[in-house]
């Protein structure tokens, strides 16, 4: 059986990966049993540069066809931020989802309605050595409410309301956001580029 290396040691992200990876016919490892792998510094200005130098630094270290996803929040209002910020938009490196969250609502208090658009964006990378072998970015759109609903999900899930369901990220089970969400469509693409992909040849 093929394995396939995922390049996080976030546990939440993981099991989103993982349940959008079930049934799938390949051996699925994580950096948490890479432990000595040099954690990536995730400096580029895109969702694509994040993905690919983690997918890279990964697999350069084992050996493995290696997946790495970078996410966030792209706000209209905001000019697109926060962006490749969203993990650490409050105060660096440490902000909490919370605190995160709490800052965009801030930002966006005198926003009306009809400009409150917002997206989430998943950029998702394959690297096997030196080489990229897949990309994808993918998003999906919905209204920033003005405060937070459901207790689901995670990040921006709860003020992120999505029209087609007349609910938040936050209010809905997981496998009704996967069908929909930025990540679950790249990890779509991906699956279906793994398909017919050979790591060998
Ligand atoms: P990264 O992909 O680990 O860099 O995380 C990006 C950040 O974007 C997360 O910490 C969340 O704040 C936000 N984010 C990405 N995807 C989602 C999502 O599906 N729901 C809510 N927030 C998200």
């Amino acid at each position: 059986m093929n394995t396939l290396l995922i390049a996080t040691r976030n546990q939440k992200k993981q099991k989103e990966l993982e349940e959008l990876l079930a049934g799938f016919d390949w051996r699925v490892v994580t950096l948490r049993e890479y432990s000595d792998c040099p954690e990536t510094v995730e400096d580029a200005d895109t969702f694509i540069g994040n993905a690919v130098k983690k997918a890279m630094d990964a697999s350069r270290h084992t050996g493995l066809l290696t997946l790495a996803d970078d996410s966030g929040l792209e706000v209209d209002a905001l000019d697109g931020r926060p962006g490749v910020y969203s993990a650490r938009y409050a105060r660096g490196e440490g902000s909490t989802d919370e605190e995160n969250l709490r800052k965009v609502l801030e930002e966006m208090e005198s926003v009306p309605e009809s400009d409150r658009g917002a997206h989430f964006v998943c950029a998702a990378a394959l690297a096997m050595g030196e080489e990229v072998v897949f990309t994808t970015q993918q998003r999906v759109s919905g209204v920033l409410l003005h405060k937070p609903v459901g207790k689901g999900g995670f990040g921006y899930d709860p003020i992120f309301y999505y029209p087609p369901f007349g609910r938040t990220f936050a209010e809905i089970p997981s496998e009704k956001k996967h069908v929909v969400s930025h990540r679950g469509q790249a990890l779509q693409e991906v699956k279906s580029f793994l398909e017919t992909f050979q790591p060998g040849g």
